[in-house]
């Protein structure tokens, strides 16, 4: 069985390594892999976010991925040989303002009605934490079990795996995707195919853009445009990954062992724009001074911008289409990092002629909600 994958971000890389570790044979092709929305990523892995709170399936999905991270990575460290820059050393979210402080207590009642363990914290318990931190924080909640990874380190070791255990990787653009009947390959921009069993398309939000494809087989996969910042200084700046909430907004903090401080991230809808902004850089420099004063002072290392792949209901699409023997992996906004443990395993799975897992099974691209393949 050989498996062709549009797309090397972590999705299309993910899936490729788990469907490999199966035993099937791959071959992905990316211009750029690693390039897109998964390199500009923070690779934030919180215990949840706002959007799982009354959203139960992409709650169950979104834990069941959490759950499995750490075997994830621990396996794909062992294959590759490299480090993904995983680390559970909390998630510590503060409260600047009355309304972000009832955001926590809303969050803490959700992560004990889940058996996720936080911790609510006083003022004075977050200083401890962090000294850094502004008068104006006024409380947090600690989730001790999460963290975060670093996405150029996990993709730079997907792609490893991917090598060691015998896949492909054609650096090549898709122009077009072959049916006859069913799907058996792709067409490169550069001359030739690329033939296979099965298709995977995992090209982000640029996956509805293929040609070839059949109308409203793949639904419009929006690009949500976010800016994102690097600092940098000689120790790590902050003890763990923190999230800031003022204003209904938040600001993430990702620290990295190297030094590195990610500091992430805007969400915008302006189509495929990737301009770096002013405003944008300013909106991030501003959110992370309020949490953290003293930050003006990092050096500054990068500021980009990328595109989250954004579904008609913001929902991953994970699974076969009406197309015999096309797939899907795309539409994973804003925790395609946090979900590409999970979204590999279910690729993988059906790719050996099993059914999606039930966790996964809401997310088929044949849901019958006008938002998937008919
Ligand atoms: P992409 O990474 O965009 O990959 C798509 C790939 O398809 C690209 O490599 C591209 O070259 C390729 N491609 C496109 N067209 C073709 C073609 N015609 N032929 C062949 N290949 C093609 N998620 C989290 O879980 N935690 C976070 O903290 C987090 N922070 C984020 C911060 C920012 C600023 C952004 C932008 C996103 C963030 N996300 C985060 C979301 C996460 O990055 C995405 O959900 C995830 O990277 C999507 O991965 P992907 O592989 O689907 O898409």
């Amino acid at each position: 069985m050989h498996t062709v994958i549009v797309g090397g971000g972590v999705i299309g890389l993910a899936t490729a390594w788990r469907a490999l570790a199966q035993g099937l044979a791959v071959t992905v092709v990316d211009p750029e892999p690693a390039s897109r929305a998964s390199y500009a990523s923070a690779g934030m892995l919180p215990p949840a976010n706002e959007q799982l709170y009354d959203d139960e399936p992409l709650r169950r999905l979104y834990l069941a991925s959490r759950d499995r991270y750490p075997s994830f990575v621990a396996e794909l460290e062992e294959v590759s040989g490299r480090s993904t820059g995983h680390r559970r050393d909390g998630v510590l979210d503060v409260a600047l303002d009355a309304a972000a402080v009832a955001d926590l207590d809303r969050a803490h009642r959700f992560h004990k009605a889940h058996g996720i363990r936080t911790e609510a914290l006083t003022a004075e318990e977050c200083r401890v934490y962090e000294p850094r931190f502004a008068p104006s924080v006024r409380g947090g909640l600690l989730a001790p079990d999460d963290g975060a990874v670093d996405p150029r380190r996990l993709t730079a070791a997907l792609l490893a795996a991917v090598e060691r255990l015998g896949g492909t990787l054609v650096t090549d653009r898709v122009t077009d995707v072959l049916i006859e009947g069913r799907a058996t390959g792709v067409r490169l921009a550069g001359g030739g195919t690329v033939t296979g069993d099965r298709t995977v398309l995992a090209a982000g939000c640029w996956t509805h853009l293929l040609g070839g494809l059949p109308p409203g087989v793949v639904p419009e996969i929006r690009p949500v445009k976010g800016q994102i910042l690097r600092l940098r200084s000689e120790e790590p700046f902050l003890h763990r990954t923190t999230r800031g909430l003022a204003g209904g907004s938040a600001v993430y903090l990702v620290p990295r062992a190297d030094g590195e401080l990610v500091v992430g991230a805007t969400y915008e809808e302006r189509g495929y724009d990737t301009t770096v902004t002013a405003g944008g850089l300013a909106e991030l420099l501003d959110k992370a001074r309020a949490v953290l004063p003293e930050v003006t002072g990092l050096a500054f290392a990068e500021v980009s911008a990328a595109l989250r792949p954004g579904s008609p209901d913001d929902r991953p699409l994970i699974g076969a289409t009406s197309v015999p023997d096309l797939l899907l992996a795309t539409g994973h906004f804003r925790i395609g990092v946090q979900l590409c443990a999970v979204t590999a395993d279910a690729l993988a799975t059906v790719l050996s002629g099993d059914e999606l897992p039930d966790a996964v099974r809401p997310f088929s691209p044949l849901r019958g909600d006008g938002v998937g393949t008919h």
